[in-house]
């Protein structure tokens, strides 16, 4: 019944089927049809759908209780996923604040940083670097932070103005760089902008340790993490990792921030941490500068519905599944797999200019000329196109035209943490003839 009238409205009017089930990483619609879902939705059910041992879980607290507010009481669904994550993050990271979306964790990281700055006299503090491209919520406040003209640029006049640098874009440089170098050459560019900024007036540098939808996937060269942080020690500015689409084991660690060894200040966490089962975030910050604001009278924020205990059941449930079934070391073996595949299609597909990606968390990038890495002609709408062309035939992946500062069309693979080899293989066929309708069509 795709034709029922809809009183719903989102970003558009939905054309889509309605959907029927899900199980593991396969969809279905009212009308039976199978799709793989590609893209775990937007990069969220990592446990895969209907895990028949998170619900049971999840019902059994339903029927306890669904709400207990936080001021009444504590819960235990909500101590045990908070005691999980600390466990479960980098040493230092020891405090936990739930939320419920990756908006909400982003601006109460953003209200934690500041409040803890003026807890150290420093009140001079409250400007927010961020990079362009990025993505990092649709409130206002993360939006101020978000790298992404066409969501912001209607909302301009309600915008602080908070200063950017650009992404670390290398695979668009033609220099004589080297890798190392060029990550130090986009690690640089912190430094100058704190300064230009005057640092007793910058507050955090606010950065996707690799990059979502904005950038696709976008992975910075080894040496920019470390120099980023030494930054930040160096002018005492705070550095938090958006980790919304990145966290809880999307890029083969529980915190991408573990592939270079760093520990942020603030960490915003959502999508998988709740995996579809409930909507869910968190921050996770360490004691240092939690404790001085609670100690300074407490933290002046929280939303009614965080940290609820059936969404912190579900949470849990997640978390600890992903532990039994080895999702993280799974999301980087099956990514390691995913990536040459995708590397493969290459030899195949000459507009396929770049492949890229960390864990699951993959992507690939159209051009009409591999050396100059010139985008394909907006008029053929080539991020919408392929989109439809997968989804005609049972694949869902997610799309942007949007890449290091210009227009380009990239595509993110980035499919449940459970996905086997075989999964993969079936999901390459379906994007392949998918890729072929599109150089059919196109002539590419
Ligand atoms: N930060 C990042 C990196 C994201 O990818 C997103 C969502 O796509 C958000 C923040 C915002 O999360 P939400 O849509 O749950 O508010």
């Amino acid at each position: 019944m795709t034709d029922a009238p809809s009183y719903l409205f989102y970003q558009s009017r939905n054309p889509r089927p309605f959907l029927d089930r899900g199980e593991g990483i396969y969809l279905f619609d009212e009308a039976g049809k199978r799709y793989i879902d590609g893209s775990s939705g937007a990069m969220v059910s990592n446990i895969g759908h209907s895990n028949p041992r998170v619900l049971a879980k999840i019902k059994a607290q339903m029927d306890k209780a669904t709400f207990g507010y936080r001021l009444h009481f504590r819960t235990h669904p909500s101590e045990d996923l908070a005691a999980k994550t600390v466990a479960m993050t980098p040493e230092g990271l020891d405090r936990v604040f739930f939320v419920s979306g990756g908006s909400e964790a982003v601006e109460s990281a953003l209200k934690l940083a500041r409040q803890y700055a003026l807890t150290q006299g420093q009140g001079s503090r409250s400007k927010v670097i961020s990079r362009f491209p990025s993505y990092h919520g649709c409130t206002l406040g993360a939006l101020d932070l978000t790298g992404y003209d066409p969501l912001r640029a209607p909302f301009d006049p309600m915008m602080k103005g908070m200063p950017s640098i650009p992404a670390p874009a290398t695979y668009l440089d033609r220099d004589n760089l080297s890798e190392e170098a060029r990550g130090l050459k986009y690690a640089e560019m912190l430094r100058d902008k704190i300064i230009e900024e005057g640092p007793e007036t910058v507050l955090a540098f606010l950065m996707e340790p690799v990059g979502g939808a904005s950038t696709g996937a976008l992975v910075a060269p080894d040496s920019y993490y470390g120099r980023i942080r030494e930054i930040c020690d160096e002018f005492s500015v705070l550095l938090i990792y958006d980790e919304v689409m990145t966290g809880a084991g999307r890029t083969g660690k529980f915190l991408a921030a573990e592939h270079w060894g760093i520990t942020p200040d603030i960490v915003a966490l959502s999508k998988g941490f709740g995996a579809g089962y409930a909507p869910l975030g968190a921050i996770v910050a360490g004691a240092r500068l939690v404790e001085p604001v609670l100690d300074a009278g407490g933290f002046l924020h929280g939303f009614t519905y965080a940290g609820n205990p059936l969404a912190c059941s579900a949470g849990l449930a997640v978390l600890e599944e992903m532990e039994d079934q080895g999702l993280i070391e799974n999301a980087a073996k099956m990514g390691e797999v995913l990536m040459a595949r995708l590397r493969g299609l290459m030899a195949r597909y000459p507009f396929i200019g770049d492949v890229r990606g960390k864990g699951l968390l993959t992507a690939f990038e159209f051009v009409s000329d591999r050396e100059t890495m010139e985008p394909l002609p907006p008029s053929l709408e080539a991020h919408a196109r392929l989109v439809e062309l997968a989804y005609e035939r049972g694949l869902i992946i997610y799309s942007r035209r949007t890449r290091g500062g210009t227009a380009g069309d990239h595509f993110l693979l980035a499919p449940p943490l459970i996905i086997t080899e075989a999964q993969i293989d079936e999901m390459m066929t379906l994007l392949c003839a998918a890729l072929d309708a599109f150089a059919a069509e196109t002539g590419l």
